[in-house]
């Protein structure tokens, strides 16, 4: 099985492969992390020019130039820096990224769910479980138990795309652990979107991003639907950011990630990634509440009170005062 190193790097070579050509730039081959091809800064015949797959930095033997993405898109497309940088924020570039999704979905196609697993109901559900959320959340979300060692005092949460289950986390039924949650060996968790499915069939125009699956099923709980989690508190991989885009009709993107220091950076990283592509807006939690702490009244509070990020002379705030 592939792991997430490997994985990533083989989507990285083929955006790029296709970008590069896509940018002009002739003779192309891919050897381990590097791309070799022709220079587009100066004419030549031999391959003096070169990028890495990971990082995009690039350099070319026979003029001597160098840099990374934004630098070798502001040359090639003799635009300035800032808009180079727009322009690897847009939906056009992600295009490339979009290709390669075909790819990641065959590997994480490989995950199983564990042994004995049974969907939990009234007489058996976990006190951990029904402190959290209703029996009606449990059967819509297919939580359950498994009778794997490994996942003993867990509840499994599947993960599932065009109604099948492709992945699951593992939440630990008390808090005295080291390992609140559990992913199975090879599922690489960023390029899932718990709750795709949900969100994909119902063609939103609003789409709230939350951090983990008790988030949307909290949500869900109080009648929100149009929710998905990112599992964490990072920014979007590009396998998320892709499925996001791929979707139909969205007009708003509202983050609702933890109000904690985690939450808030990512929140602003997201907030980048997102931009270019549509209106983008967050919930302001009261401190140190995460959403699905939140009473159904308290929720459809903050979700008319949520604020849109300015943009004042380069210097970006969310609108209203910050907590
Ligand atoms: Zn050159």
């Amino acid at each position: 099985m592939m792991g997430q190193q490997q994985l990533s790097k083989k989507g990285n070579d083929v955006y790029l492969l296709d970008f590069l050509k896509d940018l002009g730039i002739k003779r192309l081959s891919a050897t381990g992390e590097n791309i070799q091809g022709l220079c587009p800064l100066h004419n030549e015949h031999r391959r003096s020019w070169g990028i890495h797959s990971e990082t995009g930095k690039w350099n070319c033997f026979g003029c001597g130039a160098k840099g990374d993405l934004a630098i070798l898109v502001s040359r090639i497309k003799n635009i300035d820096i800032e808009d180079a940088k727009r322009y690897l924020r847009s939906p056009e570039f992600l295009k490339f990224k979009i290709n390669n999704l075909r790819d990641i979905k065959k590997e994480n196609r490989l995950i199983k769910i564990p042994y004995g697993f049974s969907i939990v109901n009234e007489f058996n559900c976990p006190n951990y479980l029904k402190d959290r959320i209703s029996i009606n959340a449990i059967k819509h979300f297919k939580i359950g138990i498994c009778s794997d060692e490994r996942y003993k005092d867990y509840a499994i949460i599947p993960i599932c795309e065009s109604s099948k289950i492709v992945g699951f986390v593992a939440r630990c039924l008390h808090n005295n652990t080291e390992f609140k949650y559990l992913y199975p060996t090879g599922m690489v968790k960023k390029s899932f979107l718990f709750n795709f499915d949900e969100i994909l069939a119902n063609k939103f125009s609003k789409l709230i991003l939350v951090e983990g699956a008790f988030d949307v099923m909290g949500c869900y709980d109080k009648g929100l639907t149009n929710v998905a989690a990112i599992f964490g508190a990072h920014e979007l991989s590009d396998v998320q950011l892709a499925k996001i885009m791929g979707l139909d009709g969205i007009k708003e993107i509202i983050l609702a990630l933890d109000s904690d220091t985690a939450g808030t950076k990512a929140t602003k990283k997201i907030y980048d990634q997102l931009s270019g592509i549509c209106t983008v807006t967050r919930l302001c939690l009261p401190k140190g509440k995460d959403i699905d702490e939140l009473t159904k009244e308290e929720l459809y509070n903050v979700l008319k009170m949520r604020r849109h990020y300015i943009n004042i002379g380069g210097f970006k705030k969310w609108q209203g005062r910050d907590s």
